[in-house]
């Protein structure tokens, strides 16, 4: 039997007064690709959006294996004993590919899961990073309004997702292990220009010494990098998420980090120019969209893409006859 859908307005004053159930089929309706939902959603975030912005929004990358949901798992308990209340999601575009997430699964973070003061939320489906993205950014929205302090967004390097996470978070986390050496082999150097902090995981038993190795190592690498507009230094710190040491200093220096910004006006600004951001990615996402999905333009595509394969045109002058087509 088909059950009746709750209302935006109860959804609404659900959210408001921090129910659960009522914050997971908003979500759900903002993942959605069915245009009454993405109505219904667009009320539910226009109403959350003067509720929202109040939390701290920490993004976390690392390559699989390097201990992401055991550190969050580690690093969210902390935070829930301290009376925080934190939301975890995930921008996970391989799921897109796979239709599987290798983010965001509940079962790997068993005690955080039964954490009443924990919401997570396993990462959104969709064709693209931008889909995915968005839906996230408006997940944040409503975990806020919901009374959710702090925000933790989990990516895994896959594409160019590190950049949209870093475009929708306040604090930027690089979690790393300690290798055979050379510690700064195979890491994106954009990626280490975004983070905030590096953490060196797995700083336990025989890992200790070689951690405190790659702590050197890194520090020394990121005092390369031109200094950073928010005044911040890049701290990189040590810790177990399996013996749960190192994660209070972390919280430490994110505190630290929260208090330079909020007093030089950094986090306002940031947050304001990340919004603007999102904003053009969103029309340049839909324009696109609707370039290649525009019945005409899908009837000409293969022949010019012909045509420039067999040097009948250049590349230029086939996008152009295609723009004009479109722009007719
Ligand atoms: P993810 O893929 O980045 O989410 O990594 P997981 O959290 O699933 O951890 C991968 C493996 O590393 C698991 O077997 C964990 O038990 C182990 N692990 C995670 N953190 C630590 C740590 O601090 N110390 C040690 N020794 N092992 C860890």
């Amino acid at each position: 039997s088909r059950k009746t859908q709750p209302s935006a307005a109860t959804l609404i004053s659900g959210i408001l007064s921090g129910d659960i159930s009522a914050l997971s089929r908003a979500i759900t309706l903002v993942e959605s690709t069915n245009l009454d939902h993405l109505m219904k959603a667009n009320e539910i975030i226009a109403a959350c959006l003067p509720h929202a912005n109040q939390s701290l929004r920490i993004g976390i990358t690392g390559v699989p294996g390097v201990g992401k949901s055991t550190f969050i798992e580690a690093f969210g308990k902390h935070l829930t004993a301290m009376g925080k209340k934190v939301a975890v999601l995930a921008v996970d575009p391989s799921s897109t590919i796979s239709h599987g997430s290798i983010l965001g699964d509940k079962t790997r973070m068993e005690e955080l899961v039964k954490d009443k003061n924990a919401y997570i939320r396993p990462s959104a489906s969709g064709e693209t990073l931008g889909g995915v993205a968005r839906k996230t950014r408006e997940t944040i929205i409503l975990c806020e309004a919901a009374g959710f302090d702090t925000i933790v967004i989990e990516t895994v390097g896959v594409g160019q997702s590190e950049t949209a996470v870093h475009s929708m978070v306040d604090f930027f986390l690089l979690l790393k292990i300690s290798g055979a050496g050379d510690e700064l082999q195979g890491i994106k150097r954009g990626i280490m220009e975004m983070a905030d902090a590096i953490v060196i995981n797995k700083a336990d038993g025989d890992n200790v010494a070689k951690a405190k190795l790659a702590k050197t190592e890194f520090n020394r690498a990121l005092h390369l990098f031109p200094a950073k507009t928010s005044g911040w230094i890049p701290k990189v710190t040590t810790c177990s998420a399996y013996e749960k040491t190192g994660i209070d200093a972390i919280w430490d220096l994110i505190s630290e980090y929260s208090s330079l910004v909020k007093s030089n006006g950094y986090f306002g600004e940031k947050r304001q120019e990340q919004n603007q951001y999102w904003m053009m990615e969103t029309i340049n996402e839909q324009l696109k969209n609707h370039f290649y999905h525009h019945p005409e333009i899908i009837a000409l595509l293969e022949q010019k893409k012909k045509a420039v394969q067999n040097d009948e045109l250049s590349p230029f002058a086939a996008a152009m006859d295609l723009l004009g087509q479109y722009f007719k």
